[in-house]
């Protein structure tokens, strides 16, 4: 006799192995958090140069204690969403600090990043508008832009060009009050390059479009008091709708939009991921906004100091054979082949360095990569064995003067 749903798991079963054929099979790794830049994982230290925690504040013991406080006197949830009865004062006070922390009128924050983008492209555009994004754009703001039903067109990655030719295709069609929005990263998140920011915001201008800006990999770690890439360069007031999230170097966990105050109100009213969704825990709040006062003291002056430094230390070691010209923390090392990318990791991962290959369909296919981050949380003597076991194990480093028998055995 037939077992319900038996068919599922035989469709389970086929997609895993036709995954796992390709190469493309992804399993959850365990990792036990030791402390800052290491952790544990089947009874190994590694080093770990795959966080997103650029400052090591997840480890933070003054936000490990304004946690503990706040679960005390708040309690561990927040009871419903934040339109029921679940907004608290920790969510207002998370928002002020946000938006004086972004340079804007208002701020709201969600759950994830993801929630974020998910919530405030749809509320914003829609069927018959059409929105306008970077190649590389973070999955979270790709499948936003599905949501929204608007038509969705794509330049190849920071193509100044190309991105104008659809602004002008986008303002010749149609009536004019279809609205446009580009949306595009600050720094993106699997190349850890910049956007010509100051370009796009002189064309969104030009052609009357709003311009979109997820800072996830930037806030923290830029600008002045790690306010990002959009403050560094002055542009706080150009752009429409900034995005970002709690969630990498402010060390705890959410997203948030900044922008002015009638764009947040009509986000409380159409953002269905706040709407529909349990405000997040008002502890989880007052904690991020410690974090983003934290970001901003001289403690993170510090932090930011001690990553440049980490930094400057992994260039000087393999500074001709990596891109010298990224600004944040995120130093990939392409190799191309997935298979390929997958053994190098898990070499790697032998000799105590935990660096993911990151695949299709993460990034294009044949455009496998480590994605090696930096921390404030690394000692200079640990980017130092890092360098060693790179030039060893990764054939793409090892390449050139300095390891000649290398190449010749490719
Ligand atoms: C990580 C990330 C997000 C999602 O943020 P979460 O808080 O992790 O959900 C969105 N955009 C970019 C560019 C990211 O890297």
């Amino acid at each position: 006799m037939q077992e319900t749903g038996s068919g599922i798991e035989d469709r389970a079963a086929n997609e895993l192995t036709a995954l796992e054929n390709a190469g493309l099979r992804r399993n959850l790794r365990t990792l036990a958090a030791s402390c800052g830049s290491q952790v544990e994982w089947r009874g190994h230290l590694l080093l770990n140069f795959s966080s997103n925690d650029y400052l090591g504040l997840s480890a933070s013991d003054e936000l490990k204690t304004a946690m503990t406080e706040a679960v005390a006197r708040y309690g561990v949830g927040s009871g419903a969403s934040r339109l029921v009865c679940g907004n608290h004062p920790a969510h207002e006070e998370l928002e002020a600090t946000l938006a004086a922390f972004k340079g804007t009128e208002a701020a709201l924050t969600f759950s994830s990043g993801y929630a974020t983008a998910l919530g405030t492209i749809p509320a914003l555009c829609g069927t018959g508008d059409i929105l306008i994004l970077d190649k590389l754009c973070h999955a979270s703001l790709i499948d936003a832009a599905k949501l929204s039903g608007a038509t969705i067109r794509v330049f190849p990655h920071n193509h100044l060009e190309k991105l104008e030719r659809l602004l002008t295709g986008a303002r010749e069609v149609g009536d004019a009050k279809k609205r446009v929005l580009i949306v595009t990263e600050s720094i993106f998140s699997m190349d850890g390059d910049a956007a010509p920011l100051p370009e796009i915001v002189e064309l969104k201008e030009k052609y009357d479009a709003w311009l979109l800006v997820d800072e996830a990999h930037a806030v923290g770690v830029l600008g002045p008091q790690g306010r990002g890439l959009i403050a560094a360069l002055g542009l706080e007031k150009r752009v429409e709708l900034q995005m970002g999230t709690l969630s990498k170097a402010l060390g705890v966990s959410g997203g948030y939009l900044a922008a002015r105050r009638s764009v947040i109100d009509l986000l409380i009213n159409k953002a269905r991921s706040l709407i529909y969704s349990t405000a997040p825990p008002p502890a989880l709040a007052w904690t991020a906004s410690e974090s983003i006062k934290l970001v901003q003291s001289a403690v993170g002056d510090g932090l930011r100091e001690k990553l440049m430094v980490n930094k400057q230390g992994l260039l000087a070691l393999l500074g001709d054979k990596m891109r010298t010209d990224l600004p944040a923390a995120i130093m990939p090392i392409m190799i191309g082949d997935e298979s390929a990318a997958m053994r190098t990791s898990a070499a790697l991962l032998e000799a105590g360095y935990l660096i993911p290959a990151i695949r299709y369909p993460t990034v294009a296919r044949g455009a496998a990569r480590l994605r090696l981050t930096l921390s404030a949380a690394h000692e200079t003597r640990q980017i130092e064995g890092l360098v060693a076991s790179l030039l060893n194990l990764v054939p793409q480093l090892s390449r050139g003067k300095k390891n000649p028998l290398e190449k010749t055995a490719e």
